[in-house]
C-alpha cells in the first residue's frame, strides 16, 4: 500500500465476524475501507473445528467461514491488511491515525471489532484441544456434546449458566469447582443441582 491508500474513509480493526461485516456494509457504501487484522481472518471462529449454526451454511470449518468473510469483504470494496494496532490518535482535522508497527491509517471514522478471548484456565493440553472438545461456549458448542459425558470447569454464574444449559444436550454433567462452594447465585445453583444430569 502506498501513503495515499493509507488515508481511507473507514479504518475497521479486527478481522472478525464483526469487523468483516461492518467492512462489508462501509465498503458496500463506496467508502474506501480497511481492514486490520492481527491474525488469522475470521478472528475466534476460526479457531474452532466446525460451525453449525451460520443461517444458510449448514455447515463449515471455522478457518473456512473465516476466510469467506475476508473474500466477501474484499468482494465488496474492502482491503485487508495484516497488522497488531498499537495506538489511535486524534488528528488536527479530526480524523483518526491508526498505527500499527510498519504502517498507519488515516481516517474520519474508526469502527474497532476486536472481539474478545476467553479466559482461559491455563491446564495441559487446554490449547491443543481448543475447539477439539474444549470449548468456551455452550450456546455455540453444546450440540457437539450431545449424549455426551461433559465436564464444566468453574463455579460462577457463568459456568453454572452453562452447566444447566448442557444438562439439556449431554448425557451427564459433571461441575468442577475448585472451592468448596459455588460463586453463582443461589437460585442458579439449586436449579442446576436439582437436575438429574448434573453432578
Ligand atoms: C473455540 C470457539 C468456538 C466457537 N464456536 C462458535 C460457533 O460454532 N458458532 C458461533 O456462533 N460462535 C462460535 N464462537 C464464538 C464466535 O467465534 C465469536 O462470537 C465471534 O468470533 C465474535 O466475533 P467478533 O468479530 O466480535 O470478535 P473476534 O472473533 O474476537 O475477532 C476480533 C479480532 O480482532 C483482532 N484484534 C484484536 N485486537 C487487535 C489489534 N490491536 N490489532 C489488530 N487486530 C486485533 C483479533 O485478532 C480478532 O481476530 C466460538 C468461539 C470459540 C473461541
Amino acid at each position: 500500500m502506498d501513503k495515499t491508500n493509507r488515508v481511507v474513509d473507514t479504518v475497521v480493526i479486527g478481522g472478525g465476524p464483526a469487523g468483516y461485516a461492518a467492512a462489508i456494509y462501509a465498503a458496500r457504501a463506496s467508502l474506501k475501507t480497511v481492514v486490520i487484522e492481527q491474525g488469522m481472518p475470521g478472528g475466534q471462529i476460526a479457531t474452532t473445528d466446525i460451525v453449525e449454526n451460520y443461517p444458510a451454511i449448514p455447515t463449515i470449518t471455522g478457518a473456512e467461514l473465516g476466510m469467506k468473510l475476508q473474500e466477501h469483504a474484499t468482494e465488496a470494496g474492502a482491503k485487508s491488511v495484516y497488522g497488531v494496532v498499537e495506538a489511535i490518535e486524534r488528528l488536527d482535522d479530526g480524523s483518526f491515525n491508526v498505527v500499527c508497527a510498519d504502517e498507519a491509517y488515516q481516517a474520519p471514522a474508526v469502527i474497532v471489532a476486536t472481539g474478545a478471548r476467553p479466559r482461559t484456565a491455563g491446564f495441559t493440553g487446554e490449547d491443543q484441544f481448543r475447539g477439539r472438545g474444549i470449548s468456551y461456549c455452550a450456546t455455540c458448542d453444546g450440540m457437539f456434546y450431545r449424549g455426551k459425558n461433559v465436564f464444566v470447569i468453574g463455579g460462577g454464574n457463568a459456568a453454572c449458566e452453562e452447566g444447566l444449559y448442557l444438562a439439556r444436550i449431554a448425557n451427564s454433567v459433571t461441575m468442577v469447582v475448585r472451592r468448596n462452594e459455588f460463586r453463582a447465585p443461589k437460585g442458579v445453583v439449586d436449579r442446576l443441582l436439582a437436575h438429574e444430569r448434573v453432578t
